[in-house]
Order: structure tokens, then C-alpha cells, then sequence
């Protein structure tokens, strides 16, 4: 099943690629808030999946500033770092043998499409398959772990490195909240879409340009793992959201280094969610 924030309504999206709201096709059974559905996860699984046939509108025709993000406010946003790795090696750094955690604060948060403002320094890009939580739980384990999810979707953990490496210790959390910095979308799609969730595809490109390519296949801790490590920790939340980490050609691991410019196209696509668009623009 697909699913997208239209108009901060829940709407599914046909794979015929129609969008149908499902509170006004439910006669408001389901209400139409998109973070909410969430903590209904099982009732809307049920009631969105027999709303496969039921005509909509063409998503073609819905103008790109109207989709927003999947889970737009989400009590927790986890974000996993070193993730992949060659892109450990391309940071200079080992490979980890402990999750590697971090958050991007809820206001950082985006839709999938349209204009992100530069903060001074030197802004990198890191497409990512981001995992929304359906059922929460604590100490689930690995075996059981897709079943707490309620679907994946592309996001982009953009960060400020200059701020990331200021000072003793990386500042992750703080320079990667930069208003825009979490755009997550376009669409919500059930594991079970996927012939296989733990290999998907995923890359970006800039003003054309590919930037990444990678397969979450190679993940240090892969979905499953980091739910397992999360979970042993602290309860995770109907809605929450877990950034999995980024395949290797950030812009920080170049030689020269290379960074987000204003007037450029970041192009991030997840096979099988979708392609976000987003043009940069210089702040002053
Ligand atoms: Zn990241």
C-alpha cells in the first residue's frame, strides 16, 4: 500500500496512481490527519486496502507545494550514523561496531518537494531510506521488527559540516536541524511492496549530476538491527521516524570537497517511494 500527505490530509494512492482521501471515503472513519493515522496503524492498513478501487483524482494532476511529508510531526526522530561502510571510509572513520545515534529535531522536518534555505557554512546532501513506526514497542527483536513498521519513504539528512565538526565532540544533532534540513516523502509505502525491504535501491543527484548510488543491502546494522538497538533502549513511538544512514558520495568525502550552492536541483530518489525535488537557496 502507498500512502501520501495531500493537503495534510491521509490519502492512498492507487496503483493505478490515483489519490484517494481516505477520511472523505470512509464517510470520516478515519480521520484526516496524516501523523495521527499512525496510532490507528492496524485500522487504517484494514480500511485504506479496500479503498484500492475507488476512483480519486490523478496524483499527476495534484501540484507538487500540496504533498507533504508522510510523518510530519513524529514524537521521536532517530537518525543513524556511519551506517554504510564505504561511507565511513570516505569520513575517515571506523566502522562502527555500536549503533551510532543521533536526532534531527522535529522543526527540521520537511515536505518532498521545493526550496530548502542555505545557512552560512557548507551545506552536504545524504539520501536515506527513512522508516516511519507503525506499531511501537520496546525490546523488539530482529525477527519481529519489520512488523513494527508502517512504511519507508526517501528523506535527506542535509547537514552543516562546518558546524558538525565544530568543537570537541560532533554536533550531528544541531547541524543537521537547520529549517529544511529532514525533507521526507513523496509517498509511504508498505514493506510488503518491496520483493525484498532490507535491498533498496537509492541515490541523489545534483542539477542532474548522480551524486549517490547505493543499495541498503550494505548497511552496517541493517533496518531490522537498528529497530532491535533502539528498542533495547528506549520505547519507540507509533509515527516515529528513524533516518537509516547514507550510502557512500557525500560531498564532504570528495576530493576537493564539494557542498550545496545556491540555484542547485537536489534530486533524491528511494526505488519504489519516489523522487523529491529540491532547489537551494543562499539565506542571507
Ligand atoms: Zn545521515
Amino acid at each position: 500500500m502507498r500512502l501520501a500527505n495531500i493537503s495534510d490530509r491521509l490519502s492512498l494512492i492507487t496503483h493505478a496512481g490515483m489519490v484517494v482521501d481516505v477520511s472523505q471515503a470512509t464517510g470520516g472513519r478515519i480521520s484526516p490527519g496524516v501523523q495521527e493515522c499512525y496510532d490507528r496503524w492496524e485500522e487504517v492498513l484494514d480500511v485504506a486496502g479496500s479503498l484500492e478501487d475507488d476512483g480519486g483524482r490523478p496524483l499527476a494532476d495534484v501540484p507538487q507545494r500540496h504533498v507533504g511529508s508522510p510523518a510530519p510531526r513524529p514524537r521521536q526522530v532517530f537518525a543513524i550514523g556511519l551506517n554504510y561502510a564505504a561511507h565511513a571510509a570516505e569520513a575517515a572513520l571506523e566502522v562502527p561496531q555500536e549503533l551510532t545515534v543521533f536526532t534531527k529535531f522535529v522543526s527540521a522536518l520537511t515536505g518532498p518537494y521545493g526550496a530548502i534555505a542555505l545557512p552560512q557554512g557548507t551545506v552536504d546532501w545524504e539520501i536515506e531510506l527513512v522508516v516511519v513506526i507503525g506499531r511501537g514497542g520496546q525490546s523488539i527483536s530482529p525477527d519481529n521488527a519489520w512488523r513494527h513498521v508502517a512504511g519507508v519513504t526517501a528523506g535527506q539528512d542535509l547537514s552543516e559540516r562546518t558546524r558538525q565538526s565544530a568543537g570537541p565532540a560532533p554536533q550531528y544533532s544541531l547541524a543537521k536541524s537547520y529549517p529544511g534540513f529532514g525533507p521526507m516523502g513523496p509517498l509511504l509505502v508498505t514493506p510488503d511492496e518491496f520483493e525484498n525491504p532490507d535491498a533498496i535501491e537509492l541515490g541523489c543527484a545534483i542539477n542532474g549530476e548522480p551524486v549517490q548510488a547505493g543499495n541498503t543491502v550494505d548497511m552496517v546494522f541493517p533496518v531490522p538491527e537498528i529497530i532491535a538497538r533502539l528498542s533495547a533502549v528506549t520505547p519507540l513511538l507509533p509515527g516515529d521516524v528513524i533516518f537509516t544512514g547514507t550510502p557512500p558520495g557525500v560531498g564532504a568525502g570528495r576530493v576537493p570537497q564539494r557542498f550545496l550552492h545556491d540555484g542547485d536541483e537536489l534530486v533524491s530518489y528511494v526505488r519504489g517511494v519516489g523522487e523529491m525535488r529540491h532547489r537551494m537557496h543562499q539565506r542571507d
